[in-house]
């Protein structure tokens, strides 16, 4: 398990290996590009090489995952965006094979009520496309984030990530990304034993193991369905549920990442510090 957290790409992907020293992490998310605009995220040969450079070179950083733009939709029925959100996440994917990163977080999108059914097939598409680019790279992967589950978002209950997992014929580069606070703010409220177990359970037997965690604590209560994320400690699930969940061996080798508020800019050294202390004991 290596520890660490999102942080600033701003300026060029390769600032981003500093910025992540500073917090004290062992491994990074990142955007390339920015995650709110469809602008295609290309990367220069030059940007690339002192990106490569920087990460051979630190003392911490050991690895990268690189987060989608959340424009992407791939369950929307409108064809124009459904062809553009595809575009982008096939240009991501391209990019983050040229870095080599362990993978693509994405969040699948929403079907806006029509119903998963509907547009599963479309998403399975995308999937198998992706799988075969990604087969071309050395290991990078795309990593499906689990939801908050507003407003029609697929991946939000556990069974839609079973569903979404088990869709391309062969599942060879298409992992998952757990997002604690999503999961609790769906309304799996793992504070409790039982409720615990059975998510576990349910993991082991769609994925088995997992490749990154987003680890945040919730400023809102289980079952809202709000994407609310709060410093570790300071929210409802609280220390014990989170270190409860992760010490599972399914996560023995994820990245985990912070994406905590912080003071209001993101995740502290302070903060890495304290998730380290609470997983790696
Ligand atoms: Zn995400
Ligand atoms: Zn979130």
């Amino acid at each position: 398990m290596l520890i660490g957290a999102h942080v600033s790409a701003s300026g060029g992907i390769n600032r981003s290996i500093a910025n992540g020293e500073a917090v004290g992490a062992d491994c990074i998310q990142i955007f390339i590009g920015s995650p709110r605009t469809w602008r295609s995220p290309e990367l220069t040969e030059d940007t690339i090489r002192k990106y490569k450079d920087a990460l051979s070179g630190s003392r911490s950083i050991r690895d990268v995952v690189v987060h989608a733009s959340y424009l992407i939709n791939l369950a929307s029925s409108d064809a124009e965006l459904f062809a553009k959100s595809r575009s982008l996440l096939m240009q991501t994917v391209t990019a983050a094979c040229a870095i080599e990163a362990r993978g693509v977080v994405l969040h699948v999108g929403s079907h806006k009520g029509v119903g998963v059914d509907l547009v599963s097939s479309q998403i399975r598409d995308v999937f198998e496309e992706v799988q075969d680019e990604l087969r071309g790279s050395s290991r990078t992967k795309l990593l499906i984030e689990n939801t908050a589950g507003a407003g029609g978002t697929v991946g939000g209950s556990l069974s839609d990530v079973r569903m979404l997992l088990s869709l391309p014929e062969k599942r060879d580069r298409l992992g998952f990304c757990l997002d604690t606070q999503h999961l609790f703010a769906f309304g799996y409220d793992f504070r409790d034993h039982e409720i615990l177990d059975m998510v576990l359970q349910e993991l082991l037997e769609c994925i088995g193991t997992i490749d990154c965690v987003h680890l945040n604590d919730s400023k809102t209560l289980p079952g809202g369905l709000h994407d609310r994320h709060e410093n570790l400690g300071e929210g409802e699930i609280g220390l014990v549920a989170l270190r409860e969940l992760l010490r599972h061996p399914m996560f023995s080798e994820a990245l985990v990442i912070l994406e905590v508020p912080g003071d209001g800019k993101g995740p502290r050294f302070q903060d890495v510090e304290l998730a380290k202390s609470i997983l790696n004991d």
